[in-house]
């Protein structure tokens, strides 16, 4: 489960009663805000009395469907506007529809413009009783001070790497044991950012970007223009090929160096540092490039020459060492 540590807070506090009617939950992209939210709106619609959320009272099961009628979300791909705030005031002056509470969820809150934010102030400031409100957000300082001061404030971690892995395992069965450590490694608790990882597109350019190295580390000239150049790549696809192979070199220089990487992937055969560094140079001289309008063809090519110098520079490096 996500964010465990401050759901048990959360579910004790609607056990005893004390829970407040504004909250600020902030979290990078993907920790999981919206999910915390929706488990707090059913703790404080349970109407179990032990445990909070019981998970099978009749407000649990439908919060689990996202059919509560009292519990309402604004924002979500787009920021909330001022027309979606004076909504949300409007419904908060109604009685709630199945018990004694209405929680409303603001997504994106930091990307409120000031004046929806000043809209919502009102609310914050005199909610009515049976009022809660979560406004989630990526970061607190794009909030208007005079909001911020108004909520309680509840920072998600994420989660811790066990819990990380168990659910990764879970989502991702195929996936070996090394690719879900390394994902857990990157995430830093992270559950969005984890699943982007072992996502097929991302695997996919992981695996390109290490073909690339390879090619070009064991001179393989002619297969590397093949493989750089033949795709016809668009430039988004083309820099994030060249991402990946940054990540992948960076990587690889590290381990080389002895700096210990908490997540070991497959060591690449004949790599040098000299040739590591190389490998590095020429992506980031072909991102430039693409960053500065270049024919992505051209730019596709020139990388696959540099590439290609990349093996010379490996073999005076090893000669040097003998
Ligand atoms: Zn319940």
């Amino acid at each position: 489960m996500l964010n465990t540590a401050e759901k048990a807070r959360f579910s004790e506090t609607a056990r005893k009663g004390l829970c407040s009617h504004a909250y600020i939950v902030d979290g990078t992209a993907g920790i999981g805000k919206f999910e915390f939210a929706l488990f707090c709106a059913s703790a404080l619609l349970c109407s179990d009395s032990r445990i909070k959320p019981c998970g099978v009272c009749p407000s649990c099961l439908k919060n689990a469907q996202r059919e509560h009628p009292d519990v309402a979300v604004i924002g979500g791909e787009k920021a909330p506007s001022v027309a979606d705030v004076r909504e949300l005031i409007h419904r908060a002056s109604l009685k709630p529809n199945d018990g004694e509470r209405q929680v409303f969820i603001v997504r994106n809150a930091d990307k409120m413009l000031a004046s929806a934010q000043n809209a919502l102030l009102k609310l914050f400031e005199e909610p009515p009783e049976s009022v809660a409100v979560f406004l989630l957000t990526e970061s607190r300082s794009s909030l208007l001070p005079t909001v911020l001061s108004r909520g309680q404030r509840i920072h998600l971690d994420g989660m811790t790497e066990q819990e990380l892995t168990a659910l990764l395992k879970n989502e991702f069965p195929a996936k070996s044991g090394p690719e879900i450590a390394e994902a857990v490694a990157k995430a830093e608790g992270n559950i969005g950012a984890a699943r982007g990882y072992l996502s097929k597109t991302s695997a996919d350019l992981r695996a390109s970007a290490r073909t690339v190295a390879e090619l070009a580390l064991s001179r393989r000239r002619y297969e590397l223009f093949a493989a750089l150049v033949q795709p016809k790549y668009k430039r988004e696809q083309l820099a994030s090929l060249l991402g990946a192979l940054l990540e992948l070199s960076g990587t690889e220089l590290k381990r080389k160096s002895g700096i210990p990487a908490r997540a070991e992937c497959e060591p690449l055969p004949n790599a040098t540092k000299k040739a590591l560094a190389a490998i590095g140079e020429a992506a980031q001289n072909c991102l430039m490039a693409l960053e500065t309008n270049a024919n992505v063809t051209a730019a596709a090519s020139k990388l696959a020459i540099e590439l290609s110098g990349v093996t010379a520079r490996q073999t005076t490096d090893i000669k040097g060492r003998k």
